[in-house]
This record gives structure tokens, C-alpha cells and sequence, in this order.
């Protein structure tokens, strides 16, 4: 799957594009998240949250430290044993506007992804229908638009109530949106919206042109104001500066509020972007990166998103470790092969996890 702002089902695009191309403990003073002003002069902007010095001090301390500081912010939240599994389904693959770097659905690039249509409304309920079956409590659907246009908002919010009336949480990510188009999707019933900020300003501009930082903010708040749950997360390992890393922690973290769900992915290179050789991160700066999201946005799903293919199951284990507690799961679930789920099945049952909303096993 794709680090793509867009989650869609990218073990598919993977292949396609292989085809074609051949609290605990208190924190130092330094990493503790400032309080919220409220007596600020009026002149004055108000101080962030989590200003970025404090998320580089959390990104600098030790690993196990580290590790501690955010398993305790998690056992304060959340069942750290109960993991949320989201599946994902690509409703409209490739042929997008958009020149995002490491996205084979981009236009701007040769990766042999086709351009399809937008799926039909029987299909996508089969494959929610698939997706429940499997255990996951919340289908996402990925369409690659700049933004989508008026017939198909018709379109997918009729995809949003039958998927809701499946007894699933819905999840919508489609480009940008204004706040007409968010408001529109709220009245069909959708859970959650997600649009990635990718990574930090001053990183941002080497990765995406043709959509601007400001467009995503904007996007977030028409959401959010619509209220609808906001998905926003990003990408490591795209060539950015453990600073940037941060920076983008700190976007996150100082929205008001911060996003309800949080996806890091760890850049899957695909041939074809200009992004297929970057060097890949070190899969500790990863787990580093999933710790301060939760440390910092301490009641957000945290969700350990692209990349997990590419993982063994001790770096997931570790990410677990770090506050990660939610993935996307299953690989295409259109057919009845379903090799990674099973694999995370296997898993879970090897850490002890389960499945959000199941049955703890009594204790012996
Ligand atoms: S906006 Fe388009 S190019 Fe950018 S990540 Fe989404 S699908 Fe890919």
C-alpha cells in the first residue's frame, strides 16, 4: 500500500507497477507539550501545543525511553493489547492530476498504473461485505481526484450508506474538498475524511507541486468543520530531515483539535516516481516516529500504514510497542485469496492483540 495521500489499495498498485516497470514517566522539561495560552495578548498568535523543539527532544531521547514514555501515554487511552483494523479499497485507480512523488497514480508519471473508472456501487458493498467478514470494524475508499466533481459526490455518498448500512465506520479519502462538498458527505453519514499533510512545510515543496500546503489545511478545517472525524497523517523516509520528521508531527499535533485518526506510512518506493530510489529510513527513526505521534497526540488512532508489507513481524511488534493501534488490513479482498490477512492473523495471535471491538480471552 502507498504512502499516497490517498489509501489505496497499493499492494495491487505494487504489483501492477512491478508488472509494468519490470504517562507515565514525565517528560524532560524539553519534550513536555506546552500548555494551551489563554492569556495571550491579543496581538500575539497563540503558542503551539507541542512546539517543534519539544518534538525534536522527544525524537533525540533514547529508544527505550522513548518506547516507555509513549507506551504509557497509550495505556492511558487505550487497550494497548486491542488493535483497529481498517480496510481500504480503491474506488478509482490512477490517471490523477496531482504530481505527488511517490505516487504511482499520478499522470505526471510512466508506472503502467491504467487509469480506471470509479467502481460501481455493488462492487464496492461486495467488497465491504468481504472487508467485515475479515474482522474490520471501518472500510475506506481512495478515489485518485484533485478533488472530486459533482456527479461523482452523487456517486460516493450512495457508497456511503451502503456501506454504513453494512454496519461498518466509513472512511473517504477523494482530493481536496471545499466545505460544500464536506458537508454534502457528512449528510450521507460519513465517518471519517482523510487527507495526509504528507510532510512538513519547508519539506513539503520538493514532493508536490501542483497542490499546496495551505490547500490541505484548508481541506482538514472544511472537514472538520463539516463535522466529519479527520484522517491526517504522512510519509517517512521521502528524504526528509529528522527536524522535518518532527515538523510534521508538530502540523499535526497543534491542530485544534488534532486528527482523530493518524496514519504513518513509511515510503514503499515504486518504480516509476521520482521518489523509486530513495534510501529507505532507518526502521528505528520509524518506530521513533510512530512514538512521538502517540506521545503527542495521545487519543488518536495511530495507524501503521504504508509500508507494513516491507516490515517482519519484530518491527511491527515494535511499532505496536510504540503506540501504533490501528492498521489497514487484509490485501485485496475482491477475491476470496487473502494472504495478508491471514499473515496478520498470525501475528496477533503470536503478540496477544486482538481485533478492536472483540472479546478480551479471560484470564487463566
Ligand atoms: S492526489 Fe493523486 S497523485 Fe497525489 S497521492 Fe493522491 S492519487 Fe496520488
Amino acid at each position: 500500500m502507498s504512502t499516497c495521500a490517498i489509501p489505496i489499495d497499493l499492494s495491487a498498485l505494487r504489483r501492477a507497477g512491478a508488472q509494468a516497470a519490470g504517562a507515565g514517566s514525565t517528560p524532560p522539561a524539553a519534550a513536555a507539550p506546552a500548555t494551551q495560552a489563554t492569556a495571550t495578548p491579543a496581538t500575539q498568535a497563540p503558542a503551539p501545543r507541542w512546539p517543534q523543539a519539544a518534538i525534536e527532544a522527544l525524537f533525540e531521547r533514547p529508544l527505550l525511553d522513548l518506547l516507555f514514555q509513549a507506551q504509557q501515554v497509550h495505556r492511558q487511552h487505550f487497550d494497548p493489547n486491542e488493535v483497529q483494523l481498517s480496510t481500504l479499497l480503491s474506488i478509482k485507480t490512477g490517471g490523477c492530476a496531482e504530481d505527488c512523488g511517490y505516487c504511482p497514480q499520478s499522470a505526471h508519471f510512466d508506472t503502467g498504473i491504467e487509469a480506471s473508472k470509479l467502481m460501481p456501487l455493488d462492487a464496492v458493498l461486495q467488497a465491504a461485505s468481504e472487508a467485515k467478514a475479515q474482522g474490520a470494524s471501518r472500510f475506506c475508499m481512495g478515489a485518485a481526484w484533485r478533488s472530486p466533481k459533482m456527479r461523482d459526490l452523487q456517486r460516493v455518498t450512495e457508497m456511503v450508506q451502503g456501506v454504513r448500512a453494512l454496519g461498518l465506520e466509513t472512511c473517504m479519502t477523494l482530493g481536496m474538498l471545499d466545505a460544500e462538498q464536506a458537508q454534502q458527505l457528512k449528510s450521507a453519514g460519513l465517518d471519517y475524511y482523510n487527507h495526509n499533510l504528507d510532510s512538513a512545510p519547508d519539506f513539503y515543496g520538493q514532493i508536490i507541486s501542483t497542490r499546496s500546503y495551505q490547500d490541505r489545511l484548508d481541506t482538514l478545517e472544511h472537514v472538520r468543520q463539516a463535522g466529519i472525524n479527520v484522517c491526517s497523517g504522512g510519509i517517512v523516509g521521502m528524504g526528509e530531515t529528522r527536524a522535518q520528521r518532527a515538523g510534521l508531527i508538530a502540523q499535526l499535533a497543534n491542530l485544534e483539535p488534532y486528527p482523530e485518526s493518524v496514519p504513518i506510512n513509511n515510503l514503499v518506493p515504486m518504480p516509476g516516481t521520482p521518489l523509486a530510489d530513495a534510501e529507505p529510513i532507518d526502521p528505528f527513526e520509524f518506530v521513533r516516529t510512530i512514538a512521538v505521534a502517540r506521545i503527542t497526540m495521545p487519543s488518536a488512532w495511530v495507524r501503521l500504514s504504508a509500508g507494513r508489507e516491507q516490515m517482519d513481524d519484530a518491527l511491527q511488534a515494535l511499532c505496536f510497542a510504540a503506540g501504533a493501534n490501528s492498521i489497514f488490513y487484509g490485501d485485496r479482498l475482491l477475491t476470496t485469496a487473502n494472504p495478508q490477512a491471514a499473515r496478520d492473523r498470525a501475528l496477533f495471535e503470536r503478540l496477544g492483540l486482538r481485533a478492536q471491538g472483540q472479546a478480551a480471552a479471560p484470564s487463566a
